[in-house]
């Protein structure tokens, strides 16, 4: 069976094409620069398209020239916010593209570039089953203890501020293979997964079930991300506000210009790690603060999970930058958890443990793959 899956954004378009049983990508791509003019595309031949519409006829070529006429069986689509409504995976139809984009405020940069993308399926493919997977469905289990603010209630019920946590296909995921690694049932799973790439969350995960994540309301809260603050006083917000910068400042600050950037003036963990090495004392300091917010989250949520029986890193620095598990893992002496240095320091594709025999419990490094994930989801689907 083969599944499209597609990540739209604003003025790009991902592409994947998966063949579900064999777990292989059979083709894939990047279309940029949507709606921008001659600016031309991220795959060489490409060039400019004007709407989603356009940029769907350079996949649909692209995908002709790669696999012939072999048929594509449906399409998953990404879905950034889900809202409340969504726990898990749907069949979409014109009813669900509605709600998807009645969603539209809690992700302004998001759910409408997803709709876009559902839209020019549709309108190419009106036969074609489409399925959408949202970021936000795993946290859906999260009790209201952990998915409260403790602000007025009229916040919530107005204007739906609450926590939703994202991320949520690959916490999922690395937390089934993370099971499968540890030979135990996923419902028997209690384990705190560390998603740590450009953006980073970290979610405890009880009997298999997310309880509490990190990001919030939006991408924003928790971990030191590669361009996000996460954590802060929110009175930070309106002291600046008082001092005259405007909500887009405070936004664009917050988003692109904090977290490692902020600190170490680089996004890329692997240059802060080399420059925190070579010396650099703002590095270091980066290093530092982001490990700590990472063990202080780490501590919390195996108490969440009442005694976590496994931790996990994921995604580009999770799975790539043994200095940074170091310094996170030495920070979790009081768990008893202990890294090989071997172990950590070693490379592999494949789940593996990088603790020692004597470490209280495992800690696993489990490679990610979202597109994989949102391929199978589309595939359960359709099946039905
Ligand atoms: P995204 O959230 O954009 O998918 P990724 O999961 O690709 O991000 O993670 C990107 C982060 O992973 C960057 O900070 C990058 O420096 C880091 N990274 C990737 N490879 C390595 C590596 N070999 N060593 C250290 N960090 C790495």
């Amino acid at each position: 069976m083969l599944v499209l899956v597609i990540n739209s954004g604003s003025s790009s378009l991902k592409y994947q094409v998966r063949d579900v049983a064999q777990g292989t990508v059979l083709t894939e791509g990047l279309i940029e620069k949507i709606g921008m003019g001659n600016g031309g595309g991220g795959d060489g031949e490409i060039e400019g398209p004007r709407d989603h519409a356009e940029a769907l006829e350079l996949v649909d070529a692209a995908i002709h020239r790669e696999l012939g006429d072999q048929e594509l069986a449906a399409v998953g689509h990404r879905v950034v916010h889900g809202g409340e409504r969504f726990a898990e995976p749907v069949l979409i139809d014109n009813e669900i593209t509605r709600a998807i984009e009645r969603l539209n405020p809690l992700a302004p940069l998001h759910n409408p570039a997803n709709v876009l993308g559902i839209r020019a399926i549709t309108k190419k493919w009106p036969q074609m089953p489409q399925v959408a997977v949202f970021d936000t469905a795993f946290h859906r289990t999260l009790p209201e203890h952990a998915w409260r603010y403790a602000v007025p209630d009229e916040l919530y019920t107005n204007h739906g501020i609450r926590r939703y946590g994202f991320h949520g296909t690959s916490h999922e995921y690395v937390g089934r293979r993370a099971a499968a690694l540890l030979d135990i049932p996923v419902e028997e799973f209690d384990g705190v997964i560390a998603h740590l790439g450009n953006g980073a969350s970290v979610t405890a995960i009880k009997g298999g079930h997310s309880v509490d994540t990190s990001m919030g309301f939006t991408p924003l809260e928790g971990l030191v991300m590669g361009t996000r603050s996460g954590d802060l006083d929110p009175s930070i917000l309106v002291f600046l506000g008082r001092a005259g910068w405007t909500p887009e400042d405070i936004d664009s600050m917050l988003n692109r210009e904090s977290g490692l950037k902020g600190l170490a003036g680089n996004n890329d963990m692997r240059s802060v790690v080399e420059a925190s090495e070579g010396g650099n004392a703002r590095a270091s300091v980066a290093l530092a603060v982001a490990s700590y917010r990472l063990a202080k989250y780490i501590g919390g949520y195996h108490v969440a999970v009442g005694g976590a029986k496994a931790l996990v890193f994921t995604a580009g620095i999770g799975e790539n930058s043994h200095q940074f598990r170091a310094l996170v893992a030495e920070r979790l002496g009081a768990l008893g958890i202990e890294l090989d240095a071997g172990l950590n320091t070693g490379r592999s594709k494949e789940p593996r443990v990088i603790s020692t025999a004597s470490s209280a419990i495992p800690v696993l490094v489990v490679p990610t793959d979202e597109e994989r994930a949102i391929a199978e989801a589309t595939a359960a689907v359709v099946r039905g």
